[in-house]
């Protein structure tokens, strides 16, 4: 069931995010605005089985770009759905408005818990929308994506500026005749070494430590004491899960952005494996571990594999998010995995999905080094890669056939 009235979630971008209310309240799903670019090459940002070629949709608009515009991502994810048929088991233009357990009925005699799910036809902008439908099903997979509600953090609080906040600065520092960035911590981990070569070279781009108080006459106080008035705020502290249509009676909860408990990220211990969440984690390979995911949901939903006893996922749980803690990880960072053994064992371990290729592993690696440390105006772009030996055969054969299609 997809509220929009096509499939792509984030990457269906969706103009009015840029001019409408300015807090993401006013039904917008995507946050993705109209500029953004990838930030690691196509090759790493597929699915397993139908890998990320420059797209020739409908004899036009491809955009072979190593790291390619949204629009790209979009065509591929319709690509996708095409060539695996999957427009038939999706009802677009329908919402849902309430996920609850079924109360039990006699015929329940094998102890197998079913959902009540309630959706509404989706209304044009302007129009009322249809009364709801009221279903029963035997499971329910949460997959609503983790960017729509925006995290409004009190000032003191202020995390660091997330990587599109980077990408924001240099691209209103165009226009703008003064763009202030207020980071929490200073140091170069935090900023990174690629913003730093970007803002030396324009003088109308600030670095300030953390907001200390914002004036309603649009004075903004910097921790350090110094002080500027902006005629604009913008937030780049990232979002918060939140699943309003969800009622579990409190067996799944959401403590400052912590979803649990959850066994691996997937399944609530208590409810599964009627119930389970895909595309939970952070900071892993996208779209490969929602695909992993996505693959063990289906494996056990089928019958297929067996999860663990909810007592062993729960001990499971406990453990790893202890582990986590003890390591000094905040709650709120508690489904940030940036660990690709981690990602390899789930995989392997769970649905018996193969290992990632030592080869791509080097490429993710020597592009995050990029996004890290190359000027961050020009990361993405340049003749500099020194990756063409890491690409096994066919991925040669990809890039040289995005080349041609640039040209
Ligand atoms: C600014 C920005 C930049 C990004 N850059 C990158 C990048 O460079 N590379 C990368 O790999 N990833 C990037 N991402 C992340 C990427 O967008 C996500 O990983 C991806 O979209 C996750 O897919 P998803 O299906 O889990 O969620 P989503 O794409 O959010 O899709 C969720 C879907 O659920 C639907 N939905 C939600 N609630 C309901 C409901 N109640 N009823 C029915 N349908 C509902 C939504 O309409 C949507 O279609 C970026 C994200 C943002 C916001």
């Amino acid at each position: 069931m997809e509220q929009k009235g096509g499939v792509g979630g984030q990457w269906l971008y969706d103009p009015s995010t840029d001019a409408g209310n300015p807090l993401g309240v006013a039904g917008v799903h995507s946050s993705i605005y109209a500029s953004l670019r990838i930030n690691f090459p196509r090759i790493t940002s597929g699915f397993s089985d139908f890998p990320f070629y420059p797209t020739i949709n409908n004899g036009g608009g491809g955009d072979g770009r190593r790291y390619p515009g949204h629009g790209e991502i979009l065509r591929y994810i319709r690509d996708f759905c095409d060539a695996f048929g999957l427009m038939d088991a999706v009802r677009l233009n329908t919402r849902v408005v309430h996920v609850s357990l079924a109360p039990r009925s006699d015929g329940d005699g094998d102890g197998s818990m079913r959902w009540t799910v309630r959706s509404c036809a989706t209304a044009e902008q302007g129009e009322a929308e249809e009364a709801t439908a009221e279903e029963l099903f035997d499971a329910v997979v949460v997959a609503v994506g983790q960017f729509t509600q925006p995290r409004i953090l009190s000032i003191n609080g202020m995390d660091n500026c997330n990587e599109s906040g980077k990408d924001l600065a240099l691209e209103i520092g165009e226009v703008a005749m003064e763009v202030h960035i207020s980071v929490r911590s200073m140091d170069d981990g935090a900023i990174g070494l690629g913003m730093r070569k970007a803002m030396s070279r324009h003088h109308n781009l600030h670095l300030h430590s953390q907001i200390d108080c914002l004036h309603e006459d649009g004075r903004v106080v910097f921790a350090d004491g110094s002080g500027v008035v902006a005629d604009a705020v913008i937030y780049c502290t990232g979002y918060d899960f939140s699943f309003p249509f969800l009622d579990t009676g409190g067996l799944v909860t959401v403590d400052d952005n912590h979803v649990g408990p959850l066994f691996e990220h997937t399944f609530p211990p208590a409810l599964a494996p009627s119930l389970s969440f895909v595309g939970i984690p952070n900071k892993v390979v996208t779209p490969l571990f929602y695909e992993v995911q996505a693959r063990w949901v289906a494996q056990v939903l089928s019958g297929r594999r067996s999860p663990p006893s909810p007592e062993e996922m729960t001990r499971s749980t406990e453990e790893y998010h202890r582990a986590r803690e003890v390591a000094g990880v905040p709650k709120r960072r508690s489904h940030d995995i940036f660990d690709l053994e981690y990602c390899d064992e789930f995989g392997e371990k769970h649905c018996g999905f193969p290992r990632l290729e030592e080869w791509k592993k080097e490429l993710l690696w020597s592009a995050f080094t990029r996004l890290r440390d190359n000027d961050r105006e020009s990361f993405r772009d340049g003749d500099d890669y020194h990756d063409s030996e890491l690409v096994r055969p066919g991925g040669l054969a990809l890039a040289g056939m995005a080349h041609r299609r640039r040209r």
